[in-house]
């Protein structure tokens, strides 16, 4: 059996800076749904063409689009011990696509963090986030900046401003979040397999909360 994990929370709640953290402990691919669009954007390939428009406005790419890049993802070699999803599924109609793609390999949803974080919160911290170029790593101008301003620590790539974090586009973002993926805390609460977590901590105590949660879990 392989490990599936899926990161819930709002948008600036730390799901990606907490699988960037632990994916590699885990042993698990980090697969960002809006990592795999931002990509195809800079091709820009057919796929980027389509969910620009969507990501501009702070919407979400069609669920037919979304979830054929995921099933596509997730059959790659890498895959074959599991994943850290982070991002996906964000609709009722991704998540049981989600399950059926699952049950192809006779396998399901391990664990489902939800980080929880108040909404002034996530404005602060998507509002003041660059992102690297090269890969994606996170930081934060008061709450985690680089050692050195504009690079990333890790791969020394240029860090920028995502379109998509200016303030009309947050507020956009976080009302598309509470209409159309809130659900799914509920959904996977019923499965038994949500694990709450408070985001609004330092991000060494979230990380320390979630591998706690994973040992105590899987
Ligand atoms: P993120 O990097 O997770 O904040 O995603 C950035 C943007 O990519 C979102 O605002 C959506 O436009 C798009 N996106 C990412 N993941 C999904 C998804 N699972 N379903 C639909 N759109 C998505």
């Amino acid at each position: 059996m392989s490990t599936y994990i899926v990161m819930l929370g709002p948008p600036g709640a730390g799901k990606g800076t907490q699988a960037q953290n632990i994916s590699e402990r885990l042993g698990l691919p980090h697969i960002s749904s809006g990592d795999i669009f931002r990509e195809n954007l800079k091709g820009p390939t057919d796929l980027g063409k389509v969910a620009r428009e969507y990501m501009d406005r702070g919407e979400l790419v069609p669920d037919d689009v979304t979830i054929a890049m995921i099933r596509e993802r997730l059959a790659r070699p890498d895959c074959e011990n599991g994943a850290l999803l982070d991002g996906f599924p964000r609709t009722p109609a991704q998540a049981k696509a989600l399950e059926e793609m699952l049950n192809e390999f006779d396998d399901g949803i391990d664990m489902v963090p939800y980080i929880s974080v108040p909404e002034a919160v996530l404005i602060d911290r998507l509002t003041g986030r660059s992102t690297c170029r090269a890969q994606g790593h996170i930081y934060h101008v008061r709450n985690n900046p680089p050692k050195e301003a504009g690079k990333c620590d890790i791969d020394g790539s240029e860090l920028y401003q995502r379109e998509d974090d200016n303030i009309n586009t947050v507020n956009r973002r976080i009302r598309v979040y509470m209409e159309q993926t809130e659900p799914l805390i509920d959904y996977y609460r019923q499965k038994n397999v949500l694990v709450e977590l408070r985001g609004d901590q330092p991000i060494e105590k979230v990380t320390e909360d979630l591998m706690e949660a994973i040992r105590g879990d899987l």
